[in-house]
């Protein structure tokens, strides 16, 4: 048993709602303050297109090839595209109107890079930047201490405008250590907004996945990223 059915899918979706409203709750916060993007990688058009009847709030893409074929296909029904995976500039021109935002830019060459195919287009395309919080050499981001050189960067360009930060802190059974690293990416999000850059809005803060998403509304997220939770188990045998 992998992907689940719409009815299964209706479900967990409604779980997850309740989840992340008494998370909020919980921590002060308003539940509609906290958005859901479900991750979509490895599921089909058909099933993304099933999804998006559902509350979900956006759809999120960690491959170039998938954003294409769904978006083209029309899979999100209207429902607004993000960008969440590794972006190799030369496939940023791709990803332009087709993502509203780019969740993963993690260094001054990927932002510039950007930048440029942005001004080519005549577009301003926002963006968050993100942050390797554990410090795990497997995951992307960049590392905190090069958030303040980053913005600098972002602050004196044209065509981009960064409307927060986007993190993947390490998941694992030590639940106190886990809500560290979420309050840490919380703490760089609202230092960032605090030095008021130019062309920097520090309204998005997108981390939470399956594993901790409740957590990090406990710790100030206003996205999460959800694809297990919602779409099942993946499985990358067919890919
Ligand atoms: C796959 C993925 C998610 C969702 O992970 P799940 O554990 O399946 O919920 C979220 N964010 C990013 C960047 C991902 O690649």
């Amino acid at each position: 048993m992998a992907e689940k059915n719409l009815e299964q899918m209706r479900q967990a979706v409604a779980e997850i709602r309740e989840k992340m409203a008494a998370a909020a709750r919980e921590a002060g916060r308003d539940p509609a303050a906290v958005q859901l993007c479900a991750a979509c990688k490895t599921r089909t058009a058909q099933t993304i297109a099933a999804s998006a009847a559902l509350p979900i709030d956006l759809f999120g893409e960690n491959h170039v090839q998938e954003l294409c074929a769904n978006y083209d296909a029309g899979a999100y029904c209207g429902k607004p595209s993000h960008f969440i995976g590794h972006l190799q500039t030369n496939k940023i021109k791709k990803v332009l109107g087709r993502a509203s935002l780019i969740q993963s830019v993690d260094s001054e060459h990927l932002l510039l890079a950007i930048e440029k195919e942005a001004a080519k287009a005549g577009i301003v395309q926002d963006i968050l930047l993100e942050v390797n919080i554990g410090g795990e050499e497997s995951k992307t981001g960049a590392a905190p201490e090069l958030l303040w050189p980053l913005l600098d960067t972002a602050a004196a360009q044209e065509h981009i405008r960064v409307k927060g930060l986007m993190a993947i802190p390490p998941v694992n059974d030590d639940d106190a250590q886990n809500r560290r690293y979420l309050a840490q990416v919380y703490q760089l999000f609202v230092r960032a907004g605090e030095r008021g850059y130019r062309n920097v809005e520090m309204q998005t803060l997108s981390m939470g996945m399956s594993g901790d998403f409740e957590n990090a509304i406990r710790e100030g997220a206003t996205l999460v990223r959800i694809g297990t939770a919602i779409y099942g188990e993946r499985d990358y045998s067919k890919k």
